[in-house]
């Protein structure tokens, strides 16, 4: 079942935002309004127009209190070009270390998911939600969250994929909604502008709970399913 979100609220300034939606409609000047809730498409680094670029920018950044700590940015892996984007919520110490996502215990749980879905890691795209990571591993907080959104509003507008899978909570919020649950999203399809959103578990929770790997798994195959009959 798909559930279709009628647009995208703002938590700030919800009526501004329909102001703008209607202005951009009657002079086609404006500019569209962001993917991700709550994102100032201004903010969101429109002047780039490549992956690589807006990593290398990412590399430099200082956003937030984030980068003081983190040994370095951790930015994305996998396929510019890919139909499908997975997005996490940030790195941990191992990504820390070695400057990439999704390498350490949960990377590797990852790893294991997509080969059993017919996935190829280097054919998706998978990126985190805070490019830094959080110190101890906390959870990042809401003003770092809204500082490096911009960055994965600006991937997905370069990307333009057709399915983004929100791997846990976190990322389920800056994707979706920031009141959203996982529990009780999680296998639905969402979609919003022709993009397919699918909230999934993080495969860290899968570590720490292993009840959670059965719906996992089943997300997993609608995963698969939407993808290859995109090919
Ligand atoms: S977490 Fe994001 S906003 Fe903060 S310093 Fe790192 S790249 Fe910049």
């Amino acid at each position: 079942m798909i559930i279709e979100q009628q647009g995208l609220f703002d938590e700030e300034e919800p009526q501004k935002q329909v102001e703008n939606t209607t202005a951009s409609i009657v002079s086609e000047m404006v500019q569209d309004i962001a993917f991700l809730p709550g994102v100032k498409i201004e903010e969101a680094y429109l002047d780039f127009h490549d992956v690589q670029m807006l990593k290398n920018k990412a590399l430099g950044c200082k956003g937030c209190r984030l980068r003081e700590t983190c040994k370095q940015v951790v930015f994305s892996t996998g396929n510019v070009n890919s139909k499908i984007i997975f997005v996490g919520e940030g790195p941990g110490s191992d990504e820390d270390e070695q400057g990439l996502p999704f390498v350490g215990r949960a990377g590797q749980l990852l790893n294991q998911i997509l080969t059993a879905a017919e996935f190829k890691r280097e054919e998706v795209y998978i990126t985190n939600v805070v490019k830094c990571r959080p110190p101890g591993n906390r959870l990042p907080n809401p003003d770092e969250v809204k500082v490096c959104r911009n960055y994965l509003e600006a991937e997905i507008r370069i990307i333009q994929p057709q399915i983004i899978v929100c791997l846990g909570a976190m990322a389920t919020q800056a994707v979706v909604d920031p009141r959203a649950k996982i529990s009780q999203l999680r296998g639905k399809w969402l979609q919003r502008n022709g993009i397919k959103i699918m909230p999934t578990y993080h495969p860290a929770a899968l570590l720490r709970n292993p009840n959670y790997k059965r719906p996992v798994w089943e997300d997993f195959k609608l995963i698969r399913d939407d993808y290859r009959a995109l090919l």
